[in-house]
């Protein structure tokens, strides 16, 4: 039990106290020299400090009294709506033990919050991920699950088991949404499938976001779902039809309705699945407010090259690119599978290539958490849970809070 008030114990435990001072992206300025003080799991205090404060510690008791100084600059924890997993590791594997490793290896590496993302499965197997992905949610270690599919294209299916892919059944949905326990917060899927637009319906209206993506949808029918309630692009361009000025499909739907606020995009913007120019374009476009960085990870994230198993696939990541194992006859690459990033190398690699912090860390804090309705995260503010990234001179991960706890990596 938490004791109430400002210093409480727990249970005979000192509760963490700390008063963190550093430069700090509070909304959209950086600080150069903030108190940031952290009490329980939560931010309780916040105090740019004058050139007089500075130059006086002894007169200020919080200076006096021990604040940490900090070697980077804070900013809010990064929020992930779309993973798999990572640290060698995933969602998908359908183990408990294996899930929460996944997601303890996310935090470590700056993903405070996330939603767990599963993939096309069979019923058995999504029906049993689900649960297991709803106990780690009970338990804090993630924010929601994110499923995604089966109800997808098979034109488009990407790293998508093709044999699994399948109409909407509101029956199937709606036992999925019961074993949840409402934890499901977004499916991806294909509107333009028979009962796609109906799945929208179901979903909007059991309050889960529905998201676009993995689709042949046209131009029409995307606008027709997005007027039904889908308010998400799933990592928009990857997974679609592109943009053809006589065909439109998807693309240019999303993106007005993007520019209109209706919906907010995807983007992985790590350079193997959107070029920088691509992702710099869409968000001057439509708006930083309207574009989060998603890592769409899966196990090889912080791990490396090798080969791994995704949703029942094989894939193979060389160079840091996942793909799916061709086969001994291929005659090309295979398909795309997922990311090897995390939103912290995103957000660092939208800042090398000239995008200001402060608007760079807001597509992977503040938006992602304000879509995902997650009140008390994505800014470093009094009564937001106290989920802080330290980051160096190249915006690179440097140290990591997780609700007033330091993670070692
Ligand atoms: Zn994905």
């Amino acid at each position: 039990m938490r004791t109430p008030g400002s210093h409480g114990t727990i249970t005979g435990v000192t509760a963490p106290h700390i008063i963190l001072r550093a430069p700090a992206l509070l909304g959209d300025t950086i600080e150069p020299d903030v108190l940031v003080e952290i009490t329980d799991d939560r931010i309780s205090e916040i105090r740019p400090l004058t050139e007089a404060d500075a130059g006086r510690p002894d007169a200020d008791p919080d200076l006096a009294s021990g604040a940490v100084a900090v070697n980077g600059i804070l900013v809010p924890g990064f929020v992930d709506v779309h993973t798999h997993g990572g640290g060698g590791v995933a969602f998908t594997d359908l183990d408990p033990e294996a899930a929460a490793a996944a997601a303890r290896h996310q935090h470590t590496r700056g993903t405070t919050s996330l939603l767990a993302s599963l993939v096309t499965m069979s019923p058995a197997d999504l029906r049993r991920g689900v649960q297991v992905l709803a106990d780690l949610a009970d338990d804090g270690l993630v924010d929601g699950i994110h499923l995604e599919g089966p109800w997808l294209a098979q034109a488009r299916c990407g790293a998508h088991d093709p044999t699994l892919l399948r109409d909407p059944d509101l029956g199937e949905v709606e036992r999925l949404l019961e074993a949840g326990r409402g934890h499901i917060r977004q499916v991806t899927l294909a509107p333009e499938r028979d009962h796609g637009l109906d799945l929208v319906g179901w979903l909007t209206a059991a309050g889960v976001h529905a998201a676009i993506g993995h689709t042949t949808a046209s131009f029409a029918v995307a606008t027709q779902a997005i007027e039904a309630g889908a308010d998400l692009a799933t990592h928009l361009f990857n997974g679609m039809d592109p943009w053809h000025h006589r065909e439109p499909g998807a693309v240019p739907a999303l993106l007005r309705a993007a520019a209109e606020g209706a919906v907010t995009l995807e983007l992985i913007a790590d350079g193997t699945h959107l070029s920088d120019d691509t992702a710099r374009t869409v968000i001057d476009l439509v708006g930083r407010e309207h574009v989060v960085f998603v890592s769409d990870a899966m196990a090889a994230a912080g791990v490396g090259d090798g080969s791994y198993v995704l949703g029942g696939l094989a894939v193979i990541v060389a160079d840091g690119v996942a793909r799916l194992d061709p086969g001994p006859d291929a005659t090309g690459p295979g398909s795309i599978a997922g990311g090897t990033s995390h939103v912290a190398e995103i957000v660092a690699r939208a800042v090398a290539a000239g995008r200001s912090l402060p608007d760079a860390v807001s597509c992977g804090t503040r938006t992602p958490a304000s879509w995902a309705g997650l009140a008390d995260r994505g800014e470093i503010a009094v009564g937001a849970r106290a989920d802080l990234a330290v980051l160096d001179d190249d915006a690179r991960v440097a140290r990591v809070m997780r609700a007033g706890n330091w993670l070692s990596a």
